[in-house]
């Protein structure tokens, strides 16, 4: 999906230049369908012919441009009669820097139309709405219960926004948060969330809920119907799981499926972020061993703690 979007964005553009070039090759083809109009118009075309013949050879041009002059002054009028316009033969491309090229002309870069239309698609892969509501602008230190909680979480916020600005260079792709509910975890990871869609970062965001439903579908599908339930999960650039350790256990399916995707992630150097209220043994005793060393490998993983009151108890906020 990631790499389909070039190609999808160049025939997008493709369509809508050869409908604005049908637009306007229609809009000639109806005008000349008057027989006066069209007289007048191939007496224009021919002396426009006529005049670069001459200009080429360095003859004397004046009678011809003043016949050309003539004759369009007669074609716009006749065009004007039939309720016509010449700008009307003109395609109108939506893109006026590339004319629906995707290329400056100018300096062969990419046009912007195509990166802004990169980042509107990816923000409609990671469909994250209201899974994900909070961005960093919206973080209020007045509700942090105490100066304690206040300045941890300043200092995560910035943490994050580092994190979200370096991505895909970061030192550690992988950040386990942990903390009690409703101290601010949601916040942080929903804001680097949409921090790094805006950036054209694909996130899939989760709640551990979802996650456990998604791999429970995979997991009892027959093998010819799995087909892409896991794809975004696995080859997104980042996973976040939220609020892990609230999801039912399955047995066979939530280890399993939690470590298969830690593992087959951490091979394709895809970045893991995991908010929870679990402690690391916490986690170690409720998903086992492999998982327990895949979320603690200090070479990919960033742990960060937040303590604090419960925030939305505490103010009805974040
Ligand atoms: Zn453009």
């Amino acid at each position: 999906m990631k790499n389909d979007l070039p190609d999808k964005i160049r025939a997008e553009l493709a369509e809508k230049r050869s409908a604005a070039e049908e637009r306007a090759y229609n809009a000639l083809i109806s005008a000349r369908r008057d027989a006066e109009f069209c007289r007048l118009d191939d007496e224009f075309r021919g002396l426009a012919f006529d005049l670069e013949k001459v200009k080429i050879k360095g003859a004397d041009t004046s009678a011809l441009e003043a016949a050309k002059e003539a004759a369009e002054v007669a074609r716009l009028k006749r065009l004007a009669a039939i309720g016509g316009k010449i700008a009307d033969f003109e395609p109108e491309y939506a893109c006026k820097r590339c004319n629906d090229t995707g290329t400056e002309e100018m300096t062969g870069a990419a046009c912007v139309c195509t990166e802004s239309r990169y980042l509107e698609l990816v923000a409609t892969h990671c469909a994250l709405g209201h899974s994900a509501p909070y961005r960093f602008k919206d973080f209020k230190s007045s509700v942090c219960g105490d100066e304690t909680h206040k300045k941890q979480l300043l200092l995560l916020k910035k943490y994050f926004e580092g994190y979200v600005q370096k991505f895909p260079d970061v030192k550690f792709p992988n950040i386990v948060l942990i903390g009690e509910t409703g101290v601010g975890k949601s916040f942080l990871i929903s804001a680097a969330a949409n921090a790094l869609v805006e950036k054209g970062v694909f996130v899939k965001y989760v709640t551990a809920f979802e996650f456990s439903n998604t791999a429970l579908t995979y997991h009892t599908s027959p093998l010819n119907a799995r087909g892409s339930v896991l794809e975004d999960i696995l080859n997104f650039d980042v996973l976040i799981i939220d609020d892990l350790g609230s999801e039912p256990m399955l047995k066979n399916v939530t280890c399993e499926y939690l470590y298969l995707v830690l593992s087959e992630r951490a091979a394709k150097n895809l970045a893991v972020i995991i908010a929870t209220n679990l402690s690391v043994e916490d986690i170690g005793a409720r998903y086992g061993e492999r998982v327990y060393s895949r979320l603690t490998d200090v070479s990919r993983t960033k742990r960060k703690e937040i303590t604090g009151k419960d925030l939305r108890v505490t103010r009805g906020e974040i």
